[in-house]
């Protein structure tokens, strides 16, 4: 057994992982889902974006994009799992800071099994 690891806010892992994308589409907006497992605390985890207009034109962006780009994600850990040590603030995940490809460009339409 290995014993469960503690929160650590200053984990970063760097390179870029593969998360398994499902797109969602809701008039202008889009909803993209990755999920994947947390190379850190091996947990796994499900981290949603949404795309689309910004719900403020002048200054608050609110780390929307229009569209998600080809440019990594990045994202905090989100598993589900109690990490010790973790901050109230945080409600999920294990601190660490992980790096998501970016999805497939959404340019091709058809269904995807
Ligand atoms: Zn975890
Ligand atoms: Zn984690």
């Amino acid at each position: 057994m290995t014993p469960p690891i503690e929160y650590d806010p200053d984990a970063v892992h760097t390179s870029v992982l593969t998360f398994r994308w499902v797109v969602r589409r809701t008039g202008d907006d889009a909803q993209y889902e990755a999920s994947g497992t947390c190379p850190v605390c091996t947990c796994p985890m499900t981290r949603t974006w949404v795309f689309g207009q910004p719900p403020v034109a002048k200054g608050g962006f609110f780390n929307r994009r229009e569209e998600p780009g080809p440019a990594p994600f990045h994202t905090l850990c989100q598993c589900r799992t109690l990490h010790m040590n973790r901050p109230a603030s945080e409600p999920r995940g294990c601190g660490a800071l992980l790096t998501i490809a970016a999805p497939p460009s959404p340019g091709q339409s058809g269904a995807t099994p």
